[in-house]
This record gives C-alpha cells, structure tokens and sequence, in this order.
C-alpha cells in the first residue's frame, strides 16, 4: 500500500541524530547510535543499549509518562500509561508502545521492532509528541478534546522571526489551511502565534510548543532549509536539504489544534528525506474543517433525499410532499426543476446529470440546467435509493473514467447500470439486504444494510468481488454518503425515539479492507437523516426537522 511504501525508505541521512530533548530545553543528552545502528529485531525480553535508546525515543514522542511533555502539552497524555520496569529491558509496556507507534506511523502492527519500524526509526520527525489528545487515530477529530493548544477562531495573529525568503512560504502553508476554512491568520506584533528559526537536535525539523512567547512554531536552523516556490530542490543541494514549507504547514496543523494523523497526510509525524508534501490531503482538510470551519444551514425546505455529485460538485434535493427535484442556486435556496419530476431518491453524475429512483422506474435527467430537459426513463425496476459516479474503464488502464450508476429496488438487491440498456443484479450481496448505496470515485459501491452495517465492495463487477464490512460501523447506520476515493461521511442512527442520527465522518484507506486501524470514526452531532459527499470530501446532510447543513469549505 502506498503509506507503507514511501514509509519504508531507508534512510542515510540524518542517522546521527542525538538528543532527546525537548525544542526549549535542549540539556538532555541522549543519542539514538545503538537504535540505528541495530540490524536485527527487537522485542520481548530484549535487552541492550538499543533498547534503552528505543525507550528514550518512545518516551520523549508521547508514549511513556514524560513530566516536560505534560508541562508543555497541555492536553496530551502518554500513549502507554505505564512505563517499561526495567529501562534496558523491552517488556509488554514496550511492545504495547511499539504497536501504537507502528499504528501512529502506518505500518503493520507487529509489536517487534522489525526492519520496516528501524527505518521509520531512523527518520527525522516532528517534535511535537503523539498522543495529543489521544492516540487513536479514531480520536483525532474529537470535538469535546481540549487539545491544550490552538490559536483563535476564526481571527488569529501571527509573526515570523525569520529570513524574508521563508516569509513567502509561511504565507503560502498559511493559505493552505484558512482556504479550507473561515479561519483567518494575519501579520501583527503582538501575535498569538510565533514562528521563529531556533536551534533543535537533529532528529527533529520542527515543533510547535509553548515557550515565555507563548504558542510558538520554532524551525529548526539546523536544518539546511530550502525556501524556494517551485517544489524541487536546485541542483547540487545538499543531501540533508528539507522543505520549509513542507515542515511548516505541518506545523501549522498543530497550531490550529489538530494532532499527528495515522493517514499520508500533511499531519503525518514523520517527514522523508527530501519530501514535498506541502498540500493538504482530504483527511487534513476534513480535520480542520472540524475544527475551523462554520456550518451553513438551509432553512425553508422539506428535504426527502440529497445527492452531491462528488466528481462535479452540484446539490440537488427532493423535497416533500410532492416528491419534487431541486438543484441548489450555489447560495442559500433551490431552483424548482421545470420537468416536474416526482421521485423518492436522488443521486448526481459526473456531468452533473441527476439521476431519480421511484417505486415505477429509475430516471436521468436530459440536461443538468433545473429550467430545461425532461426526464428519461431508464428502468423500471422498483427503485428506493440511486447512486451515481465515476468508474475506471473497464477495457484497460489510462482510459477516461466512465459513469457509474447503481441503484437499491424496494426490496432491497442492489442492481448496477451498464450504460446501455441493461440493469445488472449484484450477485455477490446478500438478498434482501441493501438499504442505502453511494459510490466513491472509484465506482466502488458502499451500501448500508437493512440492520445498519456499512460494507464496502472490492470490485467494480456486479458479478465478482466482496464485500468488506467496515467493523467500526456495526450496526448503528442510516445511511452514507462517500466523497473522492476513500473518503466518507455516515449517519449513525440514534436509538429508538430520536429523531436523527450523528453524522459521522470514516476513512479507508484502499487495499487494507480488513484494518481496523485503517477506519477512523467520529461522531459529529448533527440529528441528520440523510447525506451525501462532494468532490472535496465535504458533506451536506439534512436533518429532522428539514434543516440542509453543509461545511463552507
Ligand atoms: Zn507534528
């Protein structure tokens, strides 16, 4: 998989790293010479200089009680509660660390420092520890999380001691998050947020800690920083050169309260030698908008169902009593679809062509424009959910991707469009299951069963494959809505009574379908009935009472 692969590089550059210490308080003296020096496994029952050398790593990035850590952080807590007994020996507290560290870092979970994790090991990281506020990956996005450090919302103030050229690239990583959200980060002297060059041991390119300046970002000057706009380094850089913007819009997440992702993402921990990653990637995106952005609501409507093209991005609505489709004015209302469709279920392909299921047949809309066109019938199955997207041609790779098209009948099999004239059963879920189906981008169909259990299928074919169920779910949902491949929003069901569900946010991460590590949960109150997922992974959903709610970014 593709986290695993870049992860694995070794790495001779930067191996002497020493010092464990802390980016304000640089009096420790210890050195990782044993630890990457190290050519065989370790684990239980080991011992060594190694691995005293293992448990000074593992204690000064967040995974053993550290006193200057839970001074400095307010909010984290050790990964691993109780500290190895013997510090020369690697115990079970040892292995409990490692296999979080290896769930942290996204490798596979072993519990053995193998070769994979040495490499990992020997790589320059953040110095702001793991385990702000939780380990978990699945925690990442608390909303209740106090992470003990954040600069203000939606208004907050910068100042960067540092040379001109890398003033450039700090406004650029800067850009980077407040485009995604309505959080605006502005020059002044007396700033809530510095971010300075100051010298750190070599194991680590940054870190965003509290100092006597309050919250600070401090680059390492150390580093050989290059600090040019074009991602690629001029020939005869040094070996050890490193992208400042790459590290500081990193360091920037920690700032606006986000903690190390278990994703290839920008808030990874750990950057590779000579890296560009200066892009949010969705899960970054997805997580500051949690925590930065503000939510519209639509008020005014009676919602029945909502679609989002996730390839291009129009949001259309049925909406009750008269069942009637309406494609959103990109404000704050819905233009009435002149072809006076009537239907039950809605879903938006690549063309931003809707596509209607009722209890007499399936429909696609001639045109994309709500004041033009008519409606085609193109099945007339018994159709209670659609979905629509994109899928990889079938006749061979590098082809242009083709429309995807599954539906849900009333009772309950899941049937897949040829873009012709045929339906095909899906033979591989079980009869009379189904309830809600989405596609990602990939045409992947995810479907929420009759008992609210979320699966995931293997394959574009509705005559092969599998299905994964995603293990977190169980069995708590009412529906899903799936953004660019593999980025999802659910709405997990409240117990009998309530009148929505929450709407919660998951991530799979492709070719793992059996990780649980690899799905990532959170709860996002939202009384929400039904959802769908634009191009951006960003989620509209409607709730109880017909509010339409949707992020800004
Ligand atoms: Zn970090």
């Amino acid at each position: 998989m593709k986290m695993r692969t870049q992860w694995l590089i070794p790495l001779a550059v930067l191996v002497s790293a020493c010092g464990a210490s802390t980016p304000d308080e640089q009096t420790e003296e210890a050195s990782y010479k044993n630890l990457h020096a190290l050519h065989h496994d370790l684990g239980q029952g080991a011992s060594g200089e190694a691995v005293r050398e293992l448990h000074t790593y593992l204690a000064r990035f967040g995974y053993f009680p550290n006193e200057k850590l839970a001074r400095d952080y307010p909010a984290w807590r050790p990964v691993v509660e109780t500290p190895p007994t013997d510090a020369a020996v690697y115990d079970r507290y040892t292995e409990q660390a490692v296999r979080k560290l290896q769930l942290q870092y996204g490798l596979s979970v072993t519990g053995v420092v193998d070769e994979p994790t040495r490499a990992a090991l020997r790589l320059p990281r953040c110095g702001t520890p793991d385990g702000i506020p939780d380990m978990d990956p699945s925690n990442k996005f608390s909303t209740e999380a106090n992470i003990g450090y954040g600069i203000p919302h939606p208004l907050a103030t910068y100042r960067f001691n540092g040379p001109w050229e890398a003033a450039d690239r700090l406004r650029d990583a800067i850009y980077s998050w407040t485009i995604e959200t309505d959080q605006e980060i502005i020059p002044a002297n007396n700033p809530n947020l510095t971010v300075e060059y100051g010298p750190l041991d070599m194991s680590i390119y940054g870190a965003t800690h509290f100092t006597v300046a309050g919250l600070t970002i401090t680059m390492n000057s150390n580093v050989p920083w290059y600090t040019g706009s074009v991602p690629s380094f001029p020939p005869g850089s040094p070996e050890d050169i490193t992208d400042f913007q790459t590290v500081v819009v990193h360091e920037l997440g920690h700032a606006l309260g986000l903690g190390h992702s278990g994703f290839l993402a920008v808030m990874k921990p750990v950057t590779l030698p000579r890296e560009f990653n200066r892009n949010l990637a969705v899960d970054d995106k997805v997580g500051i908008s949690i925590k930065r952005d503000s939510h519209v609501i639509i008020q005014g409507y009676a919602p029945e169902d909502i679609a989002v093209g996730n390839v291009e991005g129009s949001v259309w609505i049925i909406n009750g009593p008269d069942h009637s489709m309406w494609k959103w004015d990109g404000g704050s209302g819905f233009v009435r679809d002149a072809a006076n469709g009537d239907a039950r279920a809605i879903a938006v392909g690549r063309d931003g062509i809707p596509w209607v299921g009722a209890p007499w047949g399936a429909y696609r809309r001639t045109s994309a424009d709500p004041t033009q066109g008519t409606w085609q019938k193109l099945s007339g199955l018994c159709v209670s959910d659609i979905a629509a997207s994109v899928q990889p041609d079938p006749r061979g790779p590098g082809l242009p991707y083709i429309p995807a098209v599954w539906l849900v009948t009333c009772d309950n099999n899941i049937y897949k469009y040829d873009n012709g004239l045929f339906w095909y059963q899906d033979i591989v879920f079980p009869r009379n299951k189904a309830a809600r189906i989405a596609l990602d981008t990939a045409g992947l169909p995810w479907v929420v069963s009759t008992d609210g259990v979320v699966y995931h299928r293997a394959s574009t074919d509705p005559n092969s494959g599998y299905y994964a169920d995603l293990p977190a779910s169980l069995p708590y949902h009412a529906d899903i809505g799936v953004g660019p491949c593999c980025y999802g929003w659910g709405v997990r069901r409240f117990p009998a009574g309530y009148p929505g569900g929450d709407v919660t946010p998951f991530q799979y991460q492709p070719g793992e379908p059996d990780v649980t590590g690899y799905w990532r949960w959170l709860t996002y109150p939202g009384q929400a009935v039904k959802i769908s997922v634009g191009p951006k992974g960003d989620p509209w959903w409607f709730d109880a009472v017909g509010r339409i709610w949707h992020s800004r970014w």
